[in-house]
């Protein structure tokens, strides 16, 4: 899961990024940028039975 590093809002996505690498954009602020806020779901990961 990717977050918005400025709203904090995970309603940006990838968008053709071209010669400066990938680049995200915002749905919420309109952000756009290459950096953004990164979130494993590896807690989730407690699901096996003792
Ligand atoms: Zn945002």
């Amino acid at each position: 899961m990717i977050y918005c590093p400025v709203c904090k809002s995970p309603d940006i996505f990838p968008v053709a990024g071209g010669y400066v690498g990938q680049v995200y954009l915002c749905k919420s602020c309109r952000y756009r940028g290459s950096f953004v806020l990164e979130a494993d779901e590896d807690e989730n990961a407690e699901l096996k039975e003792k």
